[in-house]
């Protein structure tokens, strides 16, 4: 049986937790070789790997690059290009979050959160689109948020930097069209990963309430099903979007979110 992603290779940052490793396993399950990035523990790491690899039947290689560094970025591009053959489908994932109130929000914070979550997907859109146009064929996937689409409060760097990856899908889908390129944001509500982890566990603390409180009456009080999104719903939005279904869509967000942005 022939698997959707056979031959293609995928880049996706930040795949070594959360929603970028959830992608990553659907990719590897199609058949893609991939280009793994991000932080961790070098064993774990390694073995995530080695197992993509198994699952593929295709190379599965991984680059520490890091989403602040410009030069990183392009060496993990040029290498994907050299070692794996060509990129055709790019997702950029890798993120952070920081929460406080403007007037106190630390200016390095706002930075990091600007650079990881917004500049790295200018940076690794640039150095692929050359790639993917010799090919006339790419999918790039930003991975934004409803944060993107509406505030909280004390989230500054970050819904910026959301409202801005939207910017960025919408204009290079329309700069790439004709040449086969597609690129489109994905816009998840709350997904329990690390980086909500953090936030389930501050919001407790703050408020003096339990993790269960924190979670429904907090965390999830902006989402009307009440539930978590799941990162496997997020992977299967983003193998949607390099289906063959999705070749007339871009520059679109695809809100995944339990209702958050209908309000
Ligand atoms: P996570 O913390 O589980 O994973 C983040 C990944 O990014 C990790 O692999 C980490 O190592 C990597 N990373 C962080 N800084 C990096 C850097 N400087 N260079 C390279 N890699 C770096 O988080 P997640 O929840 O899976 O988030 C993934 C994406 O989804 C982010 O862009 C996030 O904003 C977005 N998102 C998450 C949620 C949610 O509720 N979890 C909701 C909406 C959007």
């Amino acid at each position: 049986m022939t698997r959707q992603l056979q031959g293609k290779v995928a880049v996706v940052t930040g795949s070594t937790s959360g929603i970028g490793q959830a992608i990553v396993e659907v990719f590897a399950r199609e058949g893609a070789s991939i280009m793994l990035n991000g932080f961790g523990d070098a064993g774990a790491i390694e073995s995530q790997r080695a197992r993509l690899e198994k699952l593929a039947g295709a190379k599965v290689i991984y680059d520490p690059a890091d989403m602040t560094k410009p030069a990183e970025i392009e060496a993990m591009i040029q290498r994907a290009a050299r070692e794996l053959g060509g990129i055709d489908i790019l997702v950029n994932n890798a993120g952070i979050q920081h929460v406080a109130p403007i007037d106190e929000f630390p200016p390095e914070r706002w930075d990091a959160v600007i650079a990881i979550n917004l500049s790295s997907a200018f940076h690794t859109t640039r150095h692929a689109l050359p790639i993917m146009k010799k090919k006339r064929w790419g999918r790039i996937i930003n991975i934004a948020s409803a944060h993107g689409l509406v505030a909280s409060p004390n989230k500054s760097a970050y819904v910026a930097s959301k409202h801005g990856i939207i910017g960025l899908t919408k204009a290079t889908a329309v700069e790439v069209a004709e040449h086969g390129i597609r690129c489109n944001s994905i816009c998840p509500g709350f997904v329990h990963t690390p980086l909500v982890e953090k936030q389930i566990v501050d919001r407790a603390a703050e408020n003096n309430v339990s993790r269960e409180e924190s979670i429904r009456n907090i965390i999830l009080a902006p989402q009307p099903t009440k539930e978590f999104v799941t990162i496997e719903q997020i992977a299967g939005t983003a193998l949607f979007l390099c289906s063959p279904a999705a070749d007339q869509i871009t520059g679109a967000q695809f809100s995944v979110d339990g209702g958050w942005t209908a309000r």
